[in-house]
């Protein structure tokens, strides 16, 4: 499998301009240092980043791009210091390969909020130790320090842990940084990958959720879910209705728009989580927070608190509803993702990668 330099050469999809599209391309994986671990990719998840990031949404994607920070597989070799995996032990990687580990951000498990010069995206980022271009997980293999990389409960299935590693880790840090539990009243805004996790992982911590949606056709799904109520977001009468009900609302909504609304619902001191990367949010009159709302955002999580999330899923039997496509599908999945027909989240099944 290794070249004569110990490189992998890898099957992979990426992007080579915002036009492109998702096609096949060849990568190269490092060789393994020390503490890193190969992975034998077998399920990544699509997430709407990916979709911003190949379209080049945001204006600071490095092509060419290869998306995917959803991975699951199992661990092919390991460098020879590496003490917390072994050959064959199921693992995942979520959005961060690296960081430095020592800044006060990092000390506190908040390596996603790495001081020195933030965390290492698992792709469009650049390895902090050989300044090369880092490629995400629609790919046979990848290759990462051992920290980097969590254990998959044996209880959780891999095609369903994928999406848990960026979806689940995102909706669920907010809901524990603000304390959510029993008796919380949580809305979750845009009812896709991260809104259904926001949904189970309220319920499951005892709040009373609501689904905040366009879409009336996903009512009977919210209540299946585990949400008590849903709310058509368009109905301003029934969104009046529920003005200074909430304690807090997951908003997880992926292009920009007036967050107002949002805002009026919650009752005094009430937090409102911006999740979705909708580079600005339009202006608003301070008056909408003069209600002592708070308007704030949050970034997937640290490697202790993805590690928390997956065991819980485990232990709460919580896994994401899932489409598995094929890597060819990918791109008529970006599309159904973004006319939000997704049921709750695309998973890609690596072997029609390697057929
Ligand atoms: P998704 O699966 O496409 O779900 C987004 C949902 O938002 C849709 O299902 C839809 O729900 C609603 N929506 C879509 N377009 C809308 C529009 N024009 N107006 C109002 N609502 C709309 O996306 P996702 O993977 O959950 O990602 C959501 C966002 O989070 C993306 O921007 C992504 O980049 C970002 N993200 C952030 C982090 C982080 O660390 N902060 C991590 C991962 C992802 P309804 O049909 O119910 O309205
Ligand atoms: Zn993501």
């Amino acid at each position: 499998m290794a070249s004569a330099t110990n490189e992998y050469p890898t099957k992979a999809y990426g992007a080579t301009s915002p036009e492109s599209g998702v096609g096949p391309m060849e990568i190269t994986r490092r060789g393994l240092r020390d503490d890193d671990v190969l992975i034998d990719i077998s399920h990544c998840g699509i997430c709407h980043s990916d979709l911003h990031a190949a379209r080049n949404d945001w204006g600071f994607t490095n092509y060419p791009i290869v998306p995917g920070h959803e991975i699951v597989g199992t661990v092919g070799a390991i460098g020879d210091g590496v003490t917390r995996h072994g050959v064959g032990d199921r693992v995942a990687i979520g959005c961060m390969v690296d960081s430095c580990l020592e800044c006060r951000h990092c000390e506190q498990d908040l390596e996603q909020y790495c001081l020195d010069g933030g965390m290492t995206g698992t792709y469009n980022g650049v390895d902090r130790r050989d300044g090369t271009q880092t490629f995400g997980g629609y790919s046979q293999r990848i290759v990462a320090r051992e920290e980097f990389v969590l254990k998959v409960p044996d209880a959780i299935p891999m095609a369903e842990a994928a999406p848990l590693l960026c979806a689940g880790i995102t909706s669920y840090s907010p809901l524990r940084t603000w304390k959510v539990g029993k008796g919380s009243r949580v809305a979750v805004a845009g009812l896709g990958g991260l809104g259904h996790m926001g949904v189970k992982f309220a319920a499951a911590m005892g709040a009373e959720v609501t689904v905040l949606s366009r879409s009336e056709s996903k009512r009977a799904d919210a209540e299946a879910l585990g949400a008590h109520d849903f709310l058509n977001t368009t109905d301003k009468a029934a969104m009046k209705a529920k003005s200074g009900a909430f304690d807090l609302v997951l908003n997880t909504i992926p292009v920009r728009h007036d967050v107002s609304p949002y805002l009026h619902l919650l009752k005094i001191d009430g937090v409102q989580v911006l999740v979705g990367m909708i580079d600005l949010v339009p202006e608003f009159h301070s008056r909408v927070l003069l209600g002592r709302k708070i308007l704030t955002g949050s970034g997937i999580g640290g490697l202790a608190e993805t590690q928390e999330m997956l065991d819980f899923c485990a232990e709460h039997s919580i896994l994401p509803e899932i489409e598995t496509i094929a890597m060819q599908e990918v791109e008529k999945a970006y599309d159904r993702m973004e006319a939000s027909d997704v049921k709750y989240r695309f998973v890609i099944d690596m072997q029609s990668l390697r057929d």
